[in-house]
């Protein structure tokens, strides 16, 4: 099952992009009807909230007065609390019971238009947001019977656009006509979520070529993205955005790297459902091989899980944190960020290896050759911290 987090402002588009995904056969779970459903007439869910606030938030049928109800919450955060501790559980609740309704394999989309400011981003898979320019979303919503004045008192109560961009896998730009949209919808399904959703399902991760790239600033943008997810499925555990990816202006493969802090390698195995589950299935153990001066080698172990997203590669290396592994990993990452010029020697040696290795579907070739070169880093990496440098 993969798990996607849909939003975007009102009026952006976010309904046709969820009722497209629903044509493919996405599970579509929309959160504004939910919390429609679970204060309908004869729910308890309206019988505690009529017990809270009183009849008067009742209309002539039963049913309940949205706009009476909100005149009593406005401005009052104790009866707003009250109001959300009615709903919410309930809510809750019944998207939980949805997604566990859905078959093994579906592709379940969660439409919330409250995805960002309630920074629910990290529980999904992958999160896609729909976006218009206010002036678009202004017309459209007046096209659709809006009065000009509450579209833009709902426009300004919502998140801004740089905040959705923060939590965006996918942005979706929907300012043209909506044949545009829905054929970039189809791409999206067909090409990223179909074999997201079965890597995550058969434990696959993605994998792909090892070409070298320019350096792309949104690569720490991204890290922030995918470790906010890493760290939910680890319990909150320490994670760092490491490897060349991490090191403004260099060039890389375009996998980001990440370790995963952990106090046992013990504890780095019992994480590896739920971090499968959170697509990023196991590979197993592996030994790192950068290793200097006699050290006990099981010291240099370390679970290796990668990234299920054929959209988005990520390896990720649960290591014990301050071992000789993790700490390698962040002194070779620092001392890069400092020093220009071990940077452009160290971005020469990986073109020339992805040029020779081209043909190496999964990149441990390419890996293999950059070992000489790592030995010799590390030392010039010692001596620059004995000088004096801390990490
Ligand atoms: P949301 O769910 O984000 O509030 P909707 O999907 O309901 O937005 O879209 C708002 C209105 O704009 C609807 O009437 C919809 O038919 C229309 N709409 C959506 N996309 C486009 C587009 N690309 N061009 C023109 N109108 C659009």
């Amino acid at each position: 099952m993969l798990r996607v987090g849909l939003s975007g402002g009102i009026g952006s588009g976010k309904s046709t992009v969820a009722r497209r995904l629903a044509e493919h056969g996405a599970v579509v779970i929309d959160a504004d009807r939910l919390a429609r459903e679970v204060v309908e007439p004869g729910t308890d869910g309206l019988r505690e909230v009529v017990a809270a606030f009183g009849e008067d938030v009742l209309d002539a049928h039963g049913a309940l007065n949205r706009a009476a109800l909100a005149a009593k919450v406005f401005g009052d955060e104790q009866a707003l609390a009250t109001l959300n501790g009615i709903t919410h559980p309930r809510i809750a609740a019944r998207t939980a019971e949805l997604i566990a309704a859905a078959p093994e394999d579906a592709i379940v989309v969660h439409d919330v238009p409250l995805l960002v400011e309630k920074e629910m981003a990290p529980l999904y898979h992958l999160v896609l947001i729909v976006h218009a320019d206010v002036d678009q979303r202004l017309a459209r919503l007046r096209g659709r019977g809006m009065a000009e004045d509450d579209a833009r008192r709902r426009i300004a109560a919502q998140a801004d656009d740089d905040r959705r961009r923060a939590v965006a896998d996918v942005w979706l730009d929907n300012s043209g006509t909506p044949d545009l949209v829905l054929a970039r919808v189809d791409a999206l399904w067909a090409d990223r979520l179909v074999r997201y959703e079965a890597n995550v399902r058969l434990r696959r991760h993605a994998s792909g070529p090892p070409i070298v790239v320019p350096y792309d600033e949104t690569w720490p943008v991204q890290a922030a993205r995918v470790a906010a997810r890493i760290r939910l499925a680890a319990g909150g555990r320490r994670v760092e955005h490491i490897g060349s990816t991490s090191v403004p202006g260099l060039a890389a493969k375009d996998v980001l790297d990440f370790q995963l802090a952990v106090t046992s390698l013990d504890e780095a195995a019992e994480l590896e459902e739920a971090l499968t589950q959170a697509g990023f299935p196991g590979l197993g153990i592996g030994e790192d091989t950068v290793r200097h001066g006699g050290d006990d080698q099981s010291r240099w172990l370390k679970r290796l899980h990668a990234g299920a997203d054929p959209g988005r590669r990520v390896n990720l290396h649960v290591r014990v944190e301050g071992g000789p592994g993790w700490t390698w990993a962040m002194r070779f990452r620092d001392w890069l960020r400092a020093d220009a010029r071990a940077r452009d020697e160290y971005a020469a040696v990986k073109r020339e290896l992805s040029e020779r290795h081209r043909g190496d579907a999964d990149g441990f070739a390419y890996g293999d050759a950059k070992e000489p070169w790592m030995d010799a880093a590390t030392a010039r990496m010692d001596a620059f911290y004995r000088d004096g440098h801390t990490s």
